[in-house]
């Protein structure tokens, strides 16, 4: 059988692999491709492509876009998308701009809760990569404030935790349309964050055309949940580890993988 992991992130956004050691790794696991999908970037795609070349190893073009629906974060995977598309990086440029000063705004609560963390410790971090909340805890644990990243996302920074900001404006329904532009499928991620799955429809009416049924956080009786709405709503189904090396090092890449039958479905439905 042949098997895919369509849920990677890289150094290029929170993720700490090259994308060289992502094909490396993929390759070493026997996987038969891997989606990856960095938080609002597509700047690892096309060195992870030159380094797949001569291996039986297919990168899938992706992307991960965070979007905002009424106070909940709704992530968008964007999978077959045209990664050299004009509007897309104009876009991202955009996006990547609000998370610096979203990182910024994070800072200033953490301050606000008497942890005085250096904006410079956050930033050599993440280099040039897209900022985030993971490079925020990973700082939080380079100067001893928490013990690990889990209880920074616990203590602070986690969707209903004191320092949390939203950051931004992106509808689920721009998100989708931005990597329709793109030519790319439009796929929920992990829905189980969502806690109201009537909102999965919504979506679908938005344009989402799949469901990322299989996720590390979905037990067996969430994925047959899922498998069941993917069937109700006419949605693909894909699924991935969620990959991002040390940064979270109990997941491990192709630890949830899906049957290669399920990529050769959402390739036919790219645009
Ligand atoms: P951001 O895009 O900056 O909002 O950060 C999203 C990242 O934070 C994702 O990669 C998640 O894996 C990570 N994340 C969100 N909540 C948690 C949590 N409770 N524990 C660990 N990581 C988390
Ligand atoms: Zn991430
Ligand atoms: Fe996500
Ligand atoms: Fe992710």
């Amino acid at each position: 059988m042949r098997y895919a992991d369509l849920h990677v992130h890289s150094l290029a956004s929170d993720g700490t692999c090259t994308p060289k050691e992502l094909v490396k790794e993929g390759v070493k696991r026997k996987l038969s491709a891997i989606a990856i999908v960095d938080h609002d970037t597509v700047e690892a795609i096309a060195q992870a492509n030159e380094s797949a070349q001569g291996t039986d190893l297919e990168i899938i073009p992706g992307i991960e876009l965070t979007a905002q629906h009424e106070n909940r974060e709704v992530h968008i995977l964007g999978y077959f998308l045209d990664y050299k598309n004009n509007a897309l990086l104009e876009t991202l440029k955009l996006l990547q701009q609000n998370r610096i000063s979203r990182a910024y705004k994070i800072i200033h609560n953490l301050e606000g809760l008497g942890i005085k963390l250096n904006p410079e410790t956050v930033f050599n971090i993440s280099g040039t990569a897209t900022v985030g909340r993971m490079h925020i805890a990973r700082a939080l644990v380079k100067d001893g404030h928490v013990n690990s990243v889990s209880e920074a996302f616990f203590k602070y920074i986690g969707d209903s935790s004191p320092a949390y900001v939203l950051g931004f404006r992106l509808s689920p329904r721009e998100a989708i349309k931005i990597i329709n532009d793109a030519g790319g499928v439009a796929v929920l991620a992990h829905p189980y964050i969502l806690h109201d799955d009537a909102l999965v429809a919504e979506f679908v009416n938005d344009g989402l055309e799949g469901l990322e049924v299989y996720y590390p956080e979905h037990s067996q009786s969430m994925v047959n949940f899922y498998l069941d709405l993917a069937r109700r709503l006419n949605l693909l189904i894909t699924g991935g580890s969620d990959f991002h090396g040390q940064a979270k090092p109990e997941i491990k890449l192709g630890m949830v993988k899906i049957p290669f039958e399920l990529v050769e479905k959402l390739r036919q439905a790219r645009k």
